[in-house]
């Protein structure tokens, strides 16, 4: 048999594939999709993926021997590797950045291995090395960098090798440790107890011991024993559970051959006993919209559905996953991750039932692989693995197999785009693209489409469906525009409400109806201002004022955490009048706190949500009345349905919109309009309220009409004028390095470089607003891509010259992030 070799990805961001040889012992086990612990580099273990076998021997390098199998099924199908092969090179990335993003915690095995003794008895005769490596081994240094460092020369890779071949040392890779199957203790009647007389009988003879006879009554009635529709077998726990009764009882009834009890594999998924309930009926508008959705995918692949705030998009996304998953398919709907709520998550348990995997990174890493291997296990057993998959960004990596539909909702949302690290997606543009792969049906549902999606729609590309009514039929709320500028003139801003947007409250919790108050700023000032001198206290490591937050008595930095105590003095002139500056949310409670002193007041911000459940609860006790006052950062827009607000206040719209962005329009517009959207969903029209000191700002305007379409044709104008998606495609490089004229260097040789292709647009490189973060200088190039040329050569020529840059001498060290599409 001619020797086989493996080609596999390493966790690393590196450009190639490796190719391994395969021990002939392990000849069958090593296949595509599975994971082999690999060595790479001088002493270093990975957990890397197989990605294919062949008998092709690499010309010129050592090819080094698989040194264990992990999987003994593949954990990526090929159609997820032909993903990842598209997401390397659209998102200028490496496959191993595709991997590390792709596959949970639970399934990467990183660097820090740990070596482990077998415990195996046979005699070896051991080299000096080999005794010395074993020696620190038992002394329990096991994590292979730490065994390196305390050895020192002592330490070698072959003699651990050697040990290893020997059996007498291990590498446990964390996988292993990370995820074991949850087990739980369970309760049946012993084989022997066939009938009720038999069982009447053994009752007898415990007669005694009453306590055990009593559970064994209690056991029987729990599970219905002997009757028709009874249980088998039932967890301790829920046996258990409300009653007195100890594990010594039970052991007992066990030891006397009545009952046994045994360990079982449980999902570690709390699974809700939901009872499945049908779907709701459409209201007239869905059931035309729907009707249009399945005419438009006859010739389209995506449909982008425009629909107001609360049209009751979600339902029209339940009826299509039901017919989906009736043709056997699985289906995929993505929501931002702060959607993810109970809301949402139970309305699809309710119709789905166990069909549904929810997939998020609040979950910790063993449900992760959880899901994901009932993901996979989808294509062998449907009736086990999971057919509908609700999830954050990341779950287009889930391993589907065949997918029938992909709803993505809030499309717009720049939650659905991973920022930091590569590979820089977007999980919208993906869900397009899996749809491709899979021939799946791709819903865009927002109230408010990105330029992007609606163009597509515009251009023919996608089909588009509207949806203009609410499903309780309230009219869409009323805007008014507070003219702050005008009322501090006028002595009238009493404090940060205008007084408008005061007796509007005052009147809503009058008549115990709720207000959502929005504030694009954490934390209790932005900035705090020596009186004296004018010091504004900065980040040494960023380029960014320290924002005040009141509650921990601390300055911090919104962008590298670095936080210290506020100073009782100015640093620079020793006055001990520092001030406040601006408004964040915690302030804004405060003060709010003075003004209505007997509402109950609720904030919902990065802050204040850090804890594992405190979004649900500040979400929950909104839903249940026990808020009166919600002030909140942006994540109150995302899609959550309040019945009772009845007005939402937008405090400051100005840094909304100038910021200084080219999207900036285009969010504000979207902003304003979802949180605007929680007003009046249900029992009477809402007000809005937009505090801001450019009443006649055409935006203002566009958003007071609420005229998506008027804005949409000025912005697109502008658009094409200054070369911006979507008419151009766009690549942003930052070029980032410690040094500030390294930095300067490299950057300006990169854009002379990328400038060498006459067809491409290059602006910069200058220095980004923030241009320093946790000490790295950064330095940005903006390359506009006509869409006319080639992507993907455009983006070939892109990594050619960021390599090149990256091979001179002193600029190695650089680091350069490539992000196609930014946001
Ligand atoms: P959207 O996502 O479009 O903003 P939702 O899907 O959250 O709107 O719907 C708004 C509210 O109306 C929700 O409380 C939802 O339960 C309700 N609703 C919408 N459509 C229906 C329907 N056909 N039957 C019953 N309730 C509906
Ligand atoms: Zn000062
Ligand atoms: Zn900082």
């Amino acid at each position: 048999m001619p020797q086989l070799f493996a080609q596999v990805i390493l966790p690393l961001s590196l450009h190639d594939a490796y190719t391994y040889r395969i021990p002939p012992s392990m000849e069958r086990d090593v296949a595509p999709g599975k994971r082999v612990i690999v060595q790479f580099g001088q002493r270093k273990f990975y957990a890397a993926l197989v990605s294919s076998v062949s008998t092709e021997k690499p010309e010129d390098i050592e090819v080094k021997e698989i040194q264990q199998v992990l999987d003994e099924h593949p954990v990526v199908l090929p159609k997820n590797f032909e993903m990842w092969h598209w997401i390397a090179k659209y998102y200028c990335c490496t496959l191993g950045d595709v991997f590390r993003a792709a596959l949970p915690t639970g399934l990467k095995l990183e660097s820090k291995s740990k070596i482990f003794l077998t415990g195996s008895e046979e005699e070896f005769l051991l080299t000096d090395v080999e005794q010395s490596l074993m020696l620190e081994i038992e002394k329990g240094t096991n994590v292979l960098a730490e065994l390196e460092r305390k050895l020192k020369d002592r330490f070698s890779y072959p003699a651990l090798k050697a040990l290893m071949q020997k059996d007498l040392v291990y590498v446990e890779e964390k996988v292993h440790e990370k995820y074991r199957p949850k087990t739980e203790a369970f309760v049946k009647l012993h084989p022997d107890v066939t009938s009720e007389e038999v069982l009447n009988k053994k009752a007898g003879e415990i007669k005694r011991a009453k306590k055990q006879e009593a559970l064994l009554w209690h056991f029987c009635s729990a599970i219905n024993a002997f009757e028709k529709g009874g249980l088998s077998e039932i967890a301790r726990k829920d046996l258990f559970e409300g009653t007195n009764f100890t594990t010594s009882i039970l052991k007992g009834l066990v030891d006397k051959e009545v009952l046994i009890q045994y360990q079982k594999q449980v999902s570690r998924i709390e699974e809700e006993k939901t009872e499945q309930v049908s779907l709701n009926l459409l209201n007239k508008y869905q059931a035309k919209a729907l009707e249009e959705i399945r005419e438009s995918y006859e010739s389209k692949q995506v449909t982008l559905i425009h629909g107001i705030t609360a049209s009751g998009k979600t339902e029209i996304y339940i009826h299509l996953i039901d017919e989906a998953i009736k043709t056997g398919k699985q289906a995929l709907y993505l929501v931002p991750e702060i959607a993810l709520t109970t809301q949402i998550v139970q309305r699809l348990k309710n119709v789905f039932g166990h069909k549904v995997g929810i997939y998020h990174s609040r979950l910790n890493s063993s449900e992760r692989v959880e899901i994901w291997e009932k993901t996979l296990l989808f294509q062998e057993k449907p009736g086990e693995g999971y057919q509908v998959i609700l999830g954050a960004r990341s779950a287009v990596f889930l391993p589907f197999s065949d997918l029938g539909l992909i709803v993505v909702d809030e499309e717009h949302e720049n939650s659905f785009k991973q920022f930091d690290p590569a590979p820089r997606y977007n999980a919208r543009d993906m869900a397009v693209v899996l749809g491709f792969q899979h021939h799946a049906k791709v819903l865009l549902g927002s109230a408010t489409p990105s330029y992007e999606s609606y163009h597509n729609a515009l251009t023919g590309k996608y089909g588009l469906v509207n949806l203009t009514r609410r499903h309780s039929e309230m009219e869409l709320p009323e805007i008014l525009v507070a003219d702050v500028k005008r009322a501090y003139k006028r002595k009238e801003m009493h404090s940060i409400l205008s007084p408008q947007l005061y007796n509007l409250v005052e009147d809503a919790l009058e008549k115990k109806e709720q207000v959502i108050l929005f504030q694009n700023r954490r934390g209790y000032s932005p900035f705090v201002e020596c009186f004296t001198c004018g010091h504004i206290p900065k980040c040494t490591r960023c380029d960014v004022s320290l924002t005040y937050h009141k509650y921990k008595k601390r300055l911090s930095c919104h962008y590298c955490g670095y936080s210290y105590l506020l100073p009782d003095r100015c640093d620079e002139c020793g006055s001990p009048e520092l001030k406040t500056r601006g408004f964040g949310t915690e302030k804004i409670e405060d003060e709010i706190k003075q003004l209505f002193r007997n509402a109950r007041i609720d904030r919902m911000d990065l802050d204040s949500t850090k804890t594992k459940n405190a979004f649900e609860k500040i979400v929950r006790n909104l839903e249940d009345g026990k808020t009166d006052i919600l002030i909140g950062t942006q994540m109150v827009t995302k899609g959550l349905d309040f019945e009772h607000v009845s007005v939402v206040g937008i405090l400051n719209a100005d840094n909304l919109i100038n910021f200084p962005d080219f999207r900036a329009h285009e969010r504000a517009y979207q902003l304003i309009s979802q949180v605007a959207g929680r007003a009046g969903r249900k029992h009477r029209r809402g007000t809005v309220v937009i505090q801001t000191s450019q009443p006649d700002h055409p935006l203002i305007q566009l958003i007071q009409e609420q005229d998506y379409q008027k804005m949409l044709k000025q912005q697109f104008e502008e658009r094409q004028l200054f070369k911006y998606p979507p008419f151009f495609r766009l690549v942003k490089i930052v070029v980032k390095h410690k040094n500030i004229d390294t930095v300067d260097r490299a950057a300006q040789e990169l854009a002379n470089g990328l400038r060498k292709n006459k067809e491409l647009v290059i602006l910069g490189p200058e220095f980004p607003l923030i241009s320093r973060i946790q000490l790295w200088h950064h330095k940005e190039i903006w390359i506009k891509i006509d869409r006319r040329l080639h992507l993907d050569q455009v983006k070939e020529g892109i990594m050619a010259a960021v390599k090149k840059v990256r091979s001179m001498p002193s600029l190695s060290n650089c680091i350069f992030n490539i992000d196609a599409d930014p946001m």
